[in-house]
């Protein structure tokens, strides 16, 4: 399917949900995992009306870029590794893996710009996510204010596959009420105003949740 008419489908979701617990849907950012997908299907994205693009590897990210450039607004949403920081920071616009000092130090040292980061929270605390325990968050967000280049603008989680509606909106639940607590400190290098959670499975919940940056990768361009 195309996917202009995937993304209508998900454009009523989004509606609804927002119709369901009073939000207004322009205060929801879709970003367009293009991870699976060719270059040519990305340039079909943006061309839908999908301005922001994540990927999740450096090497694909850059083929990608090379190919479209400043015309996406480019998310790097996976697991980044220090050593790679230096040839992706400068051409991605948001990073939502923030998840250690050393990456952070190295965010810092090679950006040439203040660069907008999402920090990653592992709500679930399954073993095979990244991202910092609930209990470290407020801490690692304080401990940013040492590095210039960096501005936490929200946080991030990805939320278990397969499970109950209402586990996955306590994991939302709880991802916001950390973003309550460290926004309401008012803190210049982190302002924390943003959620990015919810894929194509649930973002409908996400978004009932607080989402203001929901993921979509299969369901909008697979
Ligand atoms: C792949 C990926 C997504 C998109 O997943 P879908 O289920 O295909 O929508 C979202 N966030 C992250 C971090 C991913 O790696």
């Amino acid at each position: 399917m195309s996917v202009s008419s995937q993304l209508s489908r998900i454009k009523e979701t989004i509606n609804e949900a927002c119709e369901e617990c009073g939000r207004d849907a322009e205060n929801i950012t879709i970003i367009g995992v293009t991870k699976y997908v060719s270059i040519d299907r990305a340039k079909e994205t943006l061309a839908a009306g999908v301005t922001n693009l994540g990927e999740n590897r450096k090497e694909e990210f850059l083929e990608k870029y090379e190919a479209i450039g400043k015309e996406a607004i480019w998310h790097f949403i996976g697991s980044l590794q220090s050593r790679k920081v230096r040839d992706v920071i400068n051409e991605v616009d948001y990073i939502h893996s923030l998840d250690r000092k050393s990456l952070a130090k190295e965010i810092n040292k090679r950006a040439e710009r203040i660069v907008p980061c999402f920090v990653q929270v592992n709500i679930s605390g399954e073993e095979s996510k990244h991202g910092l325990a609930p209990d470290e968050v407020e801490t690692f967000i304080e401990s940013m204010a040492n590095y210039e280049n960096i501005k936490v603008v929200g946080l991030m989680t990805m939320a278990p596959h397969e499970e109950e509606e209402e586990a996955l909106r306590a994991v939302f639940r709880k991802l916001r009420a950390l973003r309550d607590i460290i926004r309401d400190k008012q803190e210049s290098h982190a302002p924390c105003e943003w959620l990015s959670m919810g894929m194509s499975n649930d973002y409908r919940l996400a978004i009932e949740e607080g989402a203001t940056h929901i993921r979509v990768g299969s369901s909008l361009v697979g």
